[in-house]
Parts: C-alpha cells; structure tokens; sequence
C-alpha cells in the first residue's frame, strides 16, 4: 500500500480526468512543498513529500477541486516547515490558506489527558467542518495515508492512531457519506487493533476466494442475459462486491451471526439510469430469484440518514447461496461512494445543495450540543453514539419518514419533530397505542405525540435519562440551563447526595469542596454551587462521574473492612419483574401509596416521563380515578402482570488462552452463539510464548450459564485455559 507516489502520477490523473483541474497552481504547490520539506524524512525513510503527494492523489480520486488539492500537497508545510500561513496566502490565495490553515490547526491538540484530548479533536474538527467542509475532507485523506503507511511507527503509536481512526475518523467517513474512504479506514484500523481476528477472517475469505468469484460471474451473466431484452435506457451496470473485512467481523460479533451465514453471503450491485427502472429491475430479480421475506428494504423512498439510497433484497441463488442484491442509479451511486465528496466529482447534473445543507445541519448540530455539555468525555460517546451506522425509520401519522439511531425513544422522535414538540410531550401511540415515553421505536412504526396545551410545559429531567440522541438530550439540557439556576443547584445537590449515599461515600461536608476539586475544575465549575448547577440541567451526567469518584473516595477515605463489603459485581440490568402489554423493557416504578407486591393483582400507570408506575387495583388512587372517568387519564392506565420469575443479568469477562491456529476465534464465538449470550465487547492478540489470548465481555444470566459455558470452551481444540477475568 506504500506507493511512492510522485508528481508525475497526480499530473497523469489530472490530463486523464475529464474535470477541469488548474495544473499549474498545483504544479507550483507541489515545487513549494518539495522545495520546504526537502532533506526531511517519513519514518519509512521515504523522502516526506511521498506523503504530501498521496493525501493530493486520494483526493484527486475523490475528484475534489484545485484548491483542495494544493492544500493537500501543502497541509503540513505550516506545520513542519518555517513557511507562515501568510506565506501560503501570498502565493496561492485566502482559499488555499485557509485550507491549510484548518488542517494545520486540527493536528495541533494541546496535551491533557487521552480522552479529553481526543474530545478536544473532535471539538476541533467539528468547528473545522462548519466552516469548510474540504477541511475535514483533506484531514480525512491525510489519515487515511497515515494509515496505510502505520506499520512504520512504533507499536503504541500505532495502537492509538488506530483507536482514534476507529472511533472518529471512520463514524465521520461514515456520517459524511464517503464510503470508500470509511472500510478502509476501518480495516486498516481493525488491523492494528485485533491482528488476530483480522488475519483470520482474512485467510477465511482466500480459501473461498475462487468459489465466491465463480459464484458472483455467474449470477452477473444470468441477470444480464434476462435485462437483455428489456427495456433499459442503457445495458445496466452488475458488479460483484466483496464484503470488508470489518464488516464481517462485525457481523459476527455484533449481530451474532455464524460463519456461514455471513462468509457465504454476496453482494451483487445493479447499477441503472432512472429511479423507475430501479424498481423494474427489482421485479426482474425476484422473478428470476426467490426472495427472502422480510429481507427487502425500500432505501430510495426512505434515504438512510446519510443519504444514502438504494433498494436492497435478498435472494436465494443456485445451491439455496443468498446473497443480497443493491438497485440504484448513477446518481445514487455517486452518493453511495462519495459521499459529500461527490459535490465536487460531479458538479453538474446532481442536486446537491440541499444534501450538502443536510450534512452541515448535522455538524451544526454536534456543535450545538457540545456547547451544552460540560463533560469533556460525554462529548465523544455522544458523537460516536449519533454516528452509530444502524438507523431506524419511523413514520409521522402524516406518512413523513423521520429517521433516527437504533434505540431511540419517543422523546427522541418528539424532540426530532419539533424543539417545543417535545417540551411540551405527555405522551405517545405508536400504530394507533398508547406507549409510555421510554418505547423504543422499530423501523415502520408510526408514532404519534401527545402534547400539552400548557403554555409553559417543559420536559421533565429524567428524559435525560430516557433519550437516545444527542439532540434531545441537548435540547432538554438548554431548557433546563435557562430555567431556575436556585432550582438547578437544588436538584443537583439532592442527586449527588443520593449517589453518595448509594455507593457510602461519606465526605464531611467542609472537605467536600477539596474532594471535588479536579472534577470542579474538568467541568469548568468555579464554585461547588455551579457544580450542583451543572448536574442540575444535566450538563454534568452522574452516571460518568460516580465511577472516578469512587475511586478517589477509597484511595483517601476507605478503610479495608468497608471495602469487603462492597466488593460485589454491580448488576448491569435488572429485570423489574413485570410484564405489560408485549412491553418488556421499560421502567417500572412500584407505587409508594399501595406498595404491590408479587401475586397482587395490579394495573399500570403510564406517568410524565418515568415509565410505568404499578398499583395494586384496589388502590385509592387507581379507585379514584375510575370514578372520575375522564377518558383521557383512563387512557393512561394500562394492564400489567407480574412474570414468572425474576432474572438478574451480570455483566462478566472471561479470558481464553489457546494455542494459535485458524478458527480460534470463530469456534469460541459459535460457542458463545450458540449459548445465546450476547458479546459486548471482545478482543484477542497473539501472547509471546506464541498462544493466543481471547477476551470478551459478555452479559450472563447467572453463574451456572458461566460454568456451563466455560467448560464448552474448554473443549474447544487447543485451548489451554478459561479464566473469569479478574477486573
Ligand atoms: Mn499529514
């Protein structure tokens, strides 16, 4: 992959293209940038200016404009060379400047810690994007160069570089719509991170190479025979598609699918010219194939959050083989592979400009929400969590789609329809039912929100809790900021005193200040009042800072004996007991004024915001509220049962050392699969004496699942030993 790219491969590229490039400007960028890093050295020995030439050339291939493409051959002269942005100015205009000025500013992060560094570079990037997006797009080609050449670095480096790209730069790839740029990012990064697996899947994927090839030459003929003596406008386009390595990893870690189930699974893409014949196309195939029910996904009419469309289906080819067949168009085609990118590629004969403001309303949005959360480290699990590549679409009872991440509540489609939408949110149906506000919405629901016709309703601070997207939380956050500040301190003071008291931290109160005072200071709190101020509107989440805040109480207050008696795996979910309605996971709270108890007969009450509250049905206040018979709060109450029994799930790391060979990690995950567990994490590398170590964290529903599984495991070919994590 480390090409030795030269000026001579760019200007080729160039007189090839049919886009209109200025060659001169970059030629003389290009003398500019030879002649600044001239005797410096990459760390693969190659003169520096390889690198300059491959971010040009990546997006060169992206088909980016002239100006990006000199400052790509400039990016690090500002900072690596004593050549000045004013410099860069003179010679090659505000907008080359600028350019290299953003990227400039992007690679220098001032050094806190890990995370609150990569946060600040996610702020950073964030800002770069609103004002240019050809920033983020030069600054995502530089790493994607400094990727393939990482084998070059030391090995820390390399771990970090590839947890950042993972974790950043290829969600953004992602969210900007750039897919190219994305997989391969993600493998060169899933490389570095667990070498193990990555060696794995792909020496798996070569020993089929020759059958999966013959397969897909197959099905390319059949359909293109049958299209022959149709009516296209033009022959469409077939072409087989090879799944990335990442991807299928995460398919079977994430989605728990077996081998076969995902290395014999093809792509085949149709490429045509207008949007009717996609569909043509689409009833071409399933005449000549059998489809898969429930596999066929409308993405033209209902566009991913990205913007990506396609229609996709899944059928069943010779032998009983599925493979998954994507129709579109050129146009979508371009959005498919390019991105924000094909902006730029294809200037003429696509309607860009309200994509583009799409894709920047998102950025602005990020934004927005960082200047609501004072939690450094909230902010990149906030921006990884939007940027999760699984969307859900759900239907307004007007028929407009509103697409969201997996796991998005009611609040969260409320708050998307509208800011005073939600404010204003008492409740919801979805498909014509009452749900109560933590529902999680599925694909191809249609939700409707209650609202309140009080002028000044608000939200409710355990929406916090309840919304999925960063949205929500962030418009929530604003308006409790705005509201009371008395009232904050006050709420946020009773809240951190409850989590002292649940997990017996017990400072006295005039030391309290002392004890706080790193987490005053991360959050940007000058007194412990705005520190109350800041947990009060939700700026500050407890959840994130209990666990540093436990470790520091035992560092300097607890004593050994107190210690023994909180040493227990803290539950990760527990099961409230009670079922309603299909409705299984939602909070349920047991009424202080009848307190039910298992075997009462009860009924339901779909509160403002903290779920479901359970009444015993003799319940004065349930009583009351029959005779009143106002159908509006009758609609509220709903049927509940207690379920059989109560599970506890505990969250558990185990750790398999086996010899090294091919199929470790797939015969481990078949046995974890198998068992119905579900992998939260995982990761494996190679240890010095040459055995391979496994660790995954999984939910487990109790010890006797645990030993049942670990002694499958232990009878899984070379392996050496399971162990329960220690941790
Ligand atoms: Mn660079």
């Amino acid at each position: 992959m480390d090409t030795e790219y030269t000026i001579d491969m760019i200007i080729q590229k160039i007189l090839t293209d049919d886009k209109q490039y200025d060659l001169s400007k970059i030629i003389t960028s290009y003398e500019f940038a030879a002649k600044a890093h001239e005797g410096q050295k990459r760390s693969s020995g190659q003169p520096y200016i390889i690198h300059p030439l491959a971010v040009a050339y990546i997006l060169l291939e992206l088909g980016m404009d002239t100006d990006t493409i000199c400052a790509a051959l400039l990016h690090d002269v500002v900072e690596d060379t004593p050549v000045t942005t004013e410099e860069v100015r003179k010679k090659f205009g505000q907008d080359v400047a600028m350019l290299v000025d953003g990227v400039t500013k992007l690679n220098q992060v001032p050094m806190f810690n890990k995370e609150e560094q990569q946060a600040e570079n996610v702020r950073k990037m964030m800002l770069a994007m609103s004002q240019d997006i050809r920033v983020i797009i030069i600054k995502l080609a530089d790493r994607l160069h400094n990727m393939r050449t990482l084998k070059f670095r030391p090995g820390i480096k390399q771990r970090n570089t590839a947890h950042e790209t993972m974790n950043i730069y290829a969600p953004i790839a992602h969210r900007l719509g750039m897919r190219g740029i994305k997989e391969e990012l993600e493998d060169l990064a899933f490389h570095y991170l667990d070498p193990f697996a990555y060696s794995e899947i792909e020496h798996i994927l070569e020993l089929k190479k020759k059958e999966r090839e013959e397969f897909i030459t197959s099905i390319k003929e059949t359909i293109a025979s049958r299209f022959r003596d149709q009516d296209f406008e033009k022959p469409p386009h077939i072409d087989g598609r090879v799944k990335s390595i990442y991807s299928i990893y995460k398919k079977m870690f994430v989605s728990h699918k077996s081998i076969e189930e995902i290395y014999d699974r093809y792509a085949v893409r149709i490429i045509v010219s207008t949007v009717g014949e996609c569909y043509n196309a689409l009833g071409l195939v399933h005449d000549m194939f059998r489809p898969i029910p429930n596999r066929f996904k409308d993405y033209i009419s209902t566009p991913k959050a990205n913007m990506y469309q396609s229609l996709h289906t899944t059928v069943l080819g010779k032998m009983g083989i599925p493979f998954e067949i994507q129709i579109r168009t050129w146009d979508m085609h371009a959005t498919a592979e390019y991105g924000i990118a094909a902006h730029w590629k294809y200037k003429e004969g696509i309607s860009h400009s309200d994509k583009m403001d799409q894709r920047l309303a998102w950025v602005r949005q990020v934004i927005e929400a960082q200047q609501t959360s004072d939690d450094v480290e909230e902010i990149v699990r906030i921006i990884k969590n939007d940027l999760a590549p699984e969307d859900i679409v759900v239907m307004t009872p007007m028929g407009d789609s509103v697409s969201l991440p997996v796991d998005s509540t009611v609040i969260d489609f409320a708050y998307r329809i509208h800011t005073q939408i939600g404010h204003k949110t008492v409740g919801a149906k979805i498909d014509g039912k009452l749900v109560p506000l933590d529902y999680k919405l599925k694909t191809g629901q249609i939700c409707e929100i209650m609202t309140s016709n009080e002028p000044d309703k608000g939200p409710n601070r355990s929406w916090l809790n309840i919304a999925r997207t960063n949205e929500a939380k962030s418009k929530i956050r604003s308006w409790f900021k705005k509201a009371n500040r008395e009232e904050n301190i006050a709420v946020g003071k009773t809240a951190l005193e409850k989590e002292f008291k649940h997990f017996k931290i017990r400072v006295p109160e005039d030391e309290l200040e002392e004890f706080l005072g790193d987490d005053l200071k991360r959050h940007n709190c000058m007194t412990l009042e705005d520190f109350y101020a800041s947990i009060g509107y939700g700026g500050i989440m407890l959840s994130k800072i209990m666990p540093r805040l436990q470790d520091k109480y035992k560092k300097l207050y607890r004593t050994d004996e107190e210690e023994k008696e909180t040493a227990v795996i803290k539950p990760v979910r527990k099961s409230s007991g009670i079922i309603l309605d299909k409705i299984e996971d939602c909070t349920v709270k047991f009424s202080q004024c009848c307190n039910p108890l298992p075997g009462d007969e009860i009924v339901g009450f779909i509160t403002r915001g903290h779920g479901i509250s359970v009444h015993t049905v003799n319940c004065t206040n349930y009583l009351a509220a029959v005779k009143r018979n106002d159908p509006e709060e009758l609609a509220r109450w709903m049927d509940v049962q207690w379920t059989d029994s109560e599970q506890t799930s505990l969250q558990t790391s185990i750790e398999v050392i086996a010899l090294d060979r091919v199929g470790l990690v797939f015969d481990i995950a078949a046995v974890l699969t198998e068992a119905r567990i579900p992998i939260i994490h995982s990761s494996s590398r190679k240890l010095k004496n040459g055995n391979a170590l496994f660790e995954a964290t999984m939910t487990i529903a109790g010890t006797d699942q645990l030993k049942s599984v670990v002694e499958k495991l232990k009878h899984i070919k070379g392996v050496v030993s399971v162990e329960r994590a220690r941790t």
